[in-house]
């Protein structure tokens, strides 16, 4: 339908929408969910599983890899995508996040932040520079522009002061990524909730112009309905022939929504996060592993999942597991959980192809509601 230099759109439905982003390493299916391997790992999945899940890129850390091992040592060593042994796409965050939320004694100045590493204590500094820099050595695909958000609720003051910072971090990162073919930046849009400053960031990332642009600054404490309120225009104000990724969502339900509102990529721990904390999730919603209710139950997770969690294991085993704290548990939870994830996003890719996303959508909440079978 709409052709870019590397994002292809082949098909809406309302304002979803399904395509392909092309790299040098690889395709992106659209809607696209990645998952995220913090610390140069998808915690508990060899990456040879992550890409049996169906998962086409993944999001790596730069906060944590710039501390630990550091972006210069992974650089000396081949680069993120051979140190992890990961050759399909991956994108890394630009840090800004991050450091609000993880470091002490942060300091922000128009340059950038200075932080004590959550390690070891030792000072560093991020600026759009020193984060275009070390996204490059690390060898990211898809590269974040240095931003910085504010928590929310906060007042419209500090969201547009946030915002415009933002924006001029925004040219310094365009200016200091420099031409490097092959490689893509990403814009990120701020603005809180507040749809006359989401348009302003909008315009001024648009000016400078991106390869993609992000939804950035939700998914930190708004809640489901102001996010969808937000998402109901925000998209809309991005140049519709690039990719819009809506950066640390979510739950199912939250990715359906968004989808639904226009968005083609996201990312969010939950999937092996919960994997490590006896929670999967399936097509009738949350199941807490834990609960004594499965200790005698001989049926899988999910009887239509075809993960190997699923195929060759009980629910009693996956109980057993947890409780006794074998590390399989994480592993094989880990894994139902993202090959769900996966399979959600290929479900939703088909019904925009097919013109059938409202049904796709009415089906997905009808399931859920449902709830878990019901105890043996
Ligand atoms: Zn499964």
């Amino acid at each position: 339908m709409t052709v870019s230099s590397f994002f292809t759109l082949h098909a809406t439905d309302g304002t979803a929408r399904t395509g392909v982003i092309e790299t040098p390493r690889g395709a992106i299916r659209t809607p696209a969910f990645m998952p995220v391997g913090t610390a140069a790992t998808v915690k508990a999945m060899m990456p040879e599983s992550v890409a049996a899940t169906g998962a086409d890129i993944l999001l790596g850390n730069t906060y944590h890899l710039m501390l630990r091992p550091t972006a210069e040592r992974i650089a000396r060593l081949g680069g993120l995508h051979r140190f992890m042994n990961w050759s399909k796409p991956i994108l890394t965050d630009s840090g800004g996040f991050q450091v609000m939320s993880l470091s002490d004694l942060r300091k922000l100045t128009e340059k950038g932040v200075t932080f004590k590493s959550h390690i070891d204590g030792s000072k560093h500094e991020l600026t759009p520079e020193r984060s275009m820099e070390i996204q490059r050595l690390l060898g990211s695909d898809i590269v974040m522009c240095f931003d910085e958000c504010p928590a929310l609720p906060a007042d419209r003051d500090r969201i547009a002061e946030s915002m415009r910072l933002s924006m001029r971090w925004a040219e310094r990162s365009k200016d200091a990524f420099g031409d490097r073919p092959g490689h893509m930046l990403f814009g990120i849009q701020q603005g809180g909730l507040e749809q006359d400053f989401r348009e302003e960031s909008a315009e001024a990332l648009k000016a400078i112009g991106f390869d993609g642009y992000a939804v950035g600054g939700l998914a930190v404490g708004e809640g489901q309905a102001a996010m969808f309120q937000c998402l109901d225009f925000a998209p809309g104000q991005l140049p519709q022939d690039k990719p819009r990724y809506l950066m640390g969502v979510g739950k199912p339900d939250d990715i359906v929504g968004a989808v639904r509102r226009g968005i083609d990529m996201m990312d969010c721990v939950l999937p092996s996060r919960s994997g490590r904390t006896g929670q999967a999730w399936t097509r009738r919603g949350q199941v807490n592993i834990k609960n004594a209710r499965h200790q005698d139950d001989p049926r899988p997770l999910d009887e239509n999942c075809t993960c190997p969690a699923c195929r060759n294991y009980s629910r009693a085993y996956l109980h057993h597991v947890f409780r006794a704290q074998e590390m399989i548990s994480g592993m094989l939870l880990t894994w139902h959980n993202l090959h769900y994830y996966q399979e959600l996003m290929q479900a939703m890719r088909d019904a925009i192809s097919s013109g059938t996303f409202a049904a796709f959508e009415a089906q997905f909440h009808a399931l859920r509601a449902e709830g878990d079978i019901e105890p043996v």
